[in-house]
């Protein structure tokens, strides 16, 4: 069975700091669809470091109940980066990925939308070209397919009732059962 993968390339070296897409990812987002603008709510946050003049796209990825242990140092083509300012995951050190009024995690979803986009909105904003979107086709077993699929309906569920109310539900329904 085929998959379309979608990923975005971060070219950070492009990236100007403009925040274009933080704002635009959040009012996307929005409830309703851009009524607001608050980049706290964006799964793509900007990471500046000022002093060294380097900014950094990072796309909300993973949830993590407990900060890590690794304070490692990258150095690429001279400049240095802590490993947190790579890091996707909505983690307890810090605010980054963090939807500001409930406190669940955020996740970037490719701004899936019904029809869908032919680019991500970020990607449409950034002028600079920092963000490449790219698609290519990759084979999975079904049952992988299948579990996607339902792990994809439970997020959207989630994002769109909120997770309380989701487990709520789900306790009520089995206790029907
Ligand atoms: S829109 Fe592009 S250039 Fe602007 S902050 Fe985002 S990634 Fe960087
Ligand atoms: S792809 Fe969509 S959801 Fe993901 S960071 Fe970009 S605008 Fe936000």
């Amino acid at each position: 069975m085929k998959k379309i993968v979608k990923t975005i390339a971060v070219i950070v070296d492009k990236c100007n700091g403009c925040r274009a897409c933080e704002v635009i990812c959040s009012a996307f987002h929005a409830t309703p669809q851009y009524s607001s603008n608050n980049p706290e709510r964006s799964r793509i946050r900007v990471i500046h470091e000022p002093l060294r003049d380097i900014y950094v796209p990072v796309y909300a990825g993973e949830y993590a109940a407990a900060e890590c242990t690794g304070r490692n140092k990258y150095t690429i083509d001279g400049k240095d980066y802590d490993e947190c300012a790579f890091c996707r995951a909505s983690c307890p050190s810090r605010s980054l990925f963090t939807e500001p009024d409930s406190g669940l995690p955020l996740n970037c979803d490719m701004c899936e939308s019904d029809p869908p986009l032919a680019k991500p909105m970020c990607v449409q904003w950034c002028l600079s070209d920092a963000l490449v979107y790219e698609e290519r086709e990759e084979e999975i077993a079904e049952e992988d397919a299948t579990r996607e699929e339902l792990e994809t309906g439970l997020e959207s569920l989630a994002e769109k009732h909120g997770m309380q109310n989701l487990l709520d539900t789900v306790a009520r329904m089995s206790k029907k059962g």
